[in-house]
């Protein structure tokens, strides 16, 4: 699938002896929104880092739109996992979030009162409009991922990704986010989330991608996030009460 926003073949990393994530192929579907899902250390944010070029695999490989990474960097919209951002340096949120226009800025481009007003209607997108001259580290955690969302959006990318976006926000920044990427779903972007809550799962995405260090299952929600998979993937660690509700296995 040369045309896929992401494919990825045989894709081995390690970052000691014992390889974070093993042979991994995975191939997403334009237009679609998919999870990642898998237990603590099943090396989702390490595939994502690997599909961002962050990380360096040991083998395998990856395609974006069908060219090497390097090459596509400015299509990919990364929100990475909030604790991973250490913010303890002023800076204003409207800051934050034309940082995600320099690739088209250019280093030395000038900020120009146009691109003010895109950053606001990112901002407006995720209903931070009235924080815009706040400090981005005063914010709630809720409030910082919705603003690092916003950043994305000002990217203007055709393929976004998403570490736990909703890891520690609020019920009202969870809706907002969710909503905001069924929009660009709805627009023909993809969107690829690692995402923690099994329960949401079947309510907030097409596709998933159940991994625990090698691939366990991919495809779309209805036929592959069923109990045995889950078993599978998360074996004696899953509660009985996560997985109740769904299918056995698929119809
Ligand atoms: P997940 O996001 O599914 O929780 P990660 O991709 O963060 O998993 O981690 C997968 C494995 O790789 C874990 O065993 C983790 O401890 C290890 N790991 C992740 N990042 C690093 C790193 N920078 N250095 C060493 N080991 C790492
Ligand atoms: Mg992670």
């Amino acid at each position: 699938m040369a045309s896929s926003p992401l494919a990825i073949r045989g894709l081995t990393v390690s970052y000691g002896e014992k390889p974070a994530i093993f042979s991994v192929d995975m191939t997403l579907r334009a237009g679609a929104m998919t999870a990642i899902v898998g237990p603590n250390g099943a090396g989702k944010s390490t595939l994502m880092k690997a599909a961002l070029g962050i990380v360096t695999p040991l083998s395998g490989q990856i395609r974006v739109f069908g060219a090497p990474v390097e090459a596509q960097r400015h299509r990919i919209a990364y929100v990475p996992q909030r604790a991973s951002v250490d913010w303890d340096f002023p800076t204003r949120v409207i800051d934050v979030v034309l940082m995600g226009m320099y690739g088209r800025l250019g280093l030395l481009g000038r900020v120009r009162a146009h691109h003010r007003d895109q950053a606001r209607a990112c901002l407006a997108r995720v209903g931070m409009t009235d924080f815009a001259d706040r400090q981005i580290g005063q914010l709630s955690g809720g409030q910082q991922q919705r603003v690092f969302l916003a950043r994305a959006l000002a990217q203007d990318a055709d393929l976004y990704l998403l570490d736990e976006p909703f890891a520690g926000v609020d019920a009202a920044t969870e809706k907002a986010i969710i909503g905001v990427l069924k929009s660009l779903r709805d627009e023909g972007k993809t969107v690829l989330v690692v995402h923690h809550d099994l329960a949401t799962v079947p309510e907030y995405f097409d596709d998933v991608l159940l991994i625990n260090t090698r691939r366990i299952a991919e495809g779309p929600v209805a036929r592959v996030f069923t109990r045995d998979i889950l078993q599978a993937t998360y074996g004696g660690r899953l509660a009985s009460q996560q997985v109740d509700r769904l299918p056995q296995t698929a119809g």
